[in-house]
């Protein structure tokens, strides 16, 4: 008989009681129900509560468990002078339509996207390529179900062009949309920096599931060797599941080391040291300069010029160069914009009243979040202030699991505002396993953990939360 299993029904996380979780100290054996509170999807940071049995997923994908209580039928009208309207389809979007929804089952809301509103999880993009998945296979659910589900009128394809404030009016390639809450959930772009070069523009950017659709294509039709540019988070993930799909991988950084900012120079060594005996080719200083078509050998589509002056053949590069909020709609309506669209941490409004902001084109005090779990809380914060209710959205550090599976590794890393201010202080080593502490004036503001030390990321996560709140 096969273990009991759980899925987070954000990020699509599973929980094998056979496994255990042994990053957050989980022993295999573990029952789901004797997990303690406190722990949360090592994913995506969110609760034990958003799990949910892998049968009840199966159940519900199928359709045969579909609420009991259905929320009203949407009237098919888009928009209207009170209905709350979502912009965008991605976690941040559904999350707040699901949570208005908990609250109001009457209020009128509308979502609108510019692709097809299908539900999946984003951080799956960088582990499905070694395990086989399709883009079709990520998908959770259509938007026309989901739409249906929570009784949401969905008006996908569609983008939305501009935003006038003071009329309350968005305007959409398919016409005009009255709303009486606007909610942005607009999502971020990877950062572009021009290239030289003819084949420039053949320089993919995985984003969001229809680039993800189209990596796999150039990969399923015979791409070999990648160069991936940007060895961050999302750089060193693709790097790591690129080489499980069996390609070959070089990875460029203008830095000296893995995961820039993230991760102390020993814990990026340490990665370096496991992803070595792949063959993932990481190349510390460099960048691309140039990409041309033609390659040197028989099967490479292109050649590539570093800015090292080396040159490559390679038959894929794929952008991975960091996040910046979608912010062009939001500025040209004359919101307050930053980095990202500036919204109140008391109730996630913009600078105009009527206007939330939510998910990855959001800034709250000055930091914008590319995480699952603060959306979460955002979306309880917004539904909760459409209802005229009140839900602070708390400002916390940000936890990070790295999905490399050769070196386990658990990330807190200090706010941009104190990492100036302090140093990485090394307190235990052992072959991989390896603990750092972030000290600014004295106080530890942040953590670095790997291999062994990694389980000790939950305990740590809530020190630091409290050190940083007293501060
Ligand atoms: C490869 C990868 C791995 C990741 N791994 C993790 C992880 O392990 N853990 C974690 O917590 N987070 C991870 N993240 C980050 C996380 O997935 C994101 O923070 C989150 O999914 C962002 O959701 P969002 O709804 O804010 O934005 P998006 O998902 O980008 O959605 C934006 C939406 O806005 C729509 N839109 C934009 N402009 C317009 C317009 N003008 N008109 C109409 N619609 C518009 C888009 O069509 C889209 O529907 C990962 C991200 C990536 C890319």
């Amino acid at each position: 008989m096969s273990t009991p299993r759980w899925i987070c029904k954000t990020c699509g996380w599973i929980y094998d009681e056979s496994k255990g979780d042994l990053d957050s100290g989980l022993a295999p054996g573990t029952r789901f129900e004797d997990i303690p509170e406190d722990w949360s999807c090592p994913l995506c940071g969110v609760t034990k509560a958003d799990f949910i049995t892998l049968e009840e997923y199966a159940a519900q994908r199928g359709g045969s468990s579909a609420p009991k209580n259905r929320p009203p039928r949407a009237k098919g009208q888009v928009g209207g002078e009170d209905a709350v309207v979502i912009v965008g389809s991605g976690i941040a979007g559904w999350t707040v339509a699901e949570r208005l929804r908990a609250r109001d089952p009457e209020r009128a809301i509308t979502l609108i996207c510019a692709d097809d509103g299908c539900v999946y999880p984003k951080p799956a993009l960088s582990m499905a390529i070694g395990q086989g998945r399709s883009a079709d296979d990520l998908v959770e659910q259509s938007g026309t179900d989901k739409a249906a589900e929570l009784g949401v009128t969905l008006q996908a394809n569609t983008r939305v062009m501009g935003i006038k404030p003071a009329d309350k009016r968005l305007m959409t390639a398919k016409g005009n949309v009255k709303y009486g809450q606007l909610v942005l959930a607009l999502g971020a772009s990877q950062r572009r920096r021009p290239f030289e070069g003819g084949a420039a523009d053949d320089i993919l950017r995985v984003n969001d599931l229809a680039s993800y659709r189209k990596m796999r294509e150039r990969l399923d039709s015979g791409a070999q060797h990648v160069t991936l540019i940007g060895a961050g988070l999302i750089g060193v993930e693709f790097a790591e599941d690129l080489h499980a799909g069996g390609h070959r991988v070089t990875l460029l950084d203008l830095g000296e080391q893995l995961l820039g900012r993230l991760a102390p120079p020993p814990l990026a060594a340490r990665l370096l040291q496991a992803l070595k005996p792949q063959g993932i080719d990481f190349r510390p200083g460099v960048s691309l300069a140039a990409l041309e078509r033609g390659g040197a050998s028989d099967c490479a589509g292109y050649r590539a010029t570093l800015t090292d002056g080396a040159t490559l053949a390679t038959d894929l590069v794929i952008s991975a160069m960091g996040l910046v909020p979608n912010i062009e709609l939001a500025k040209k309506a004359g919101l307050l914009v930053n980095r990202g669209i500036h919204a109140d941490p008391a109730d996630m409004r913009s600078s105009d009243p009527h206007i939330f902001v939510v998910g990855d084109c959001a800034e709250v005090d000055g930091r914008s979040y590319f995480y699952i779990e603060p959306i979460k809380r955002q979306a309880e914060a917004i539904a909760a202030s459409i209802c005229g209710e009140s839900a602070l959205f708390e400002c916390k550090p940000t936890a990070i699991r790295v999905k490399t599976p050769s070196l386990a590794l658990n990330l807190c890393p200090p706010d941009l505002s104190v990492a100036d201010l302090g140093h990485w202080v090394q307190e235990s080593e052992n072959g991989t396993a390896c603990r750092m502490s972030f000290l600014a004036h004295g106080k530890a503001v942040g953590y670095a953990l790997s291999g062994a030390e990694a389980a000790r990321a939950s305990e740590l996560y809530e020190t630091i939360c409290r050190q940083v709140a007293a501060n």
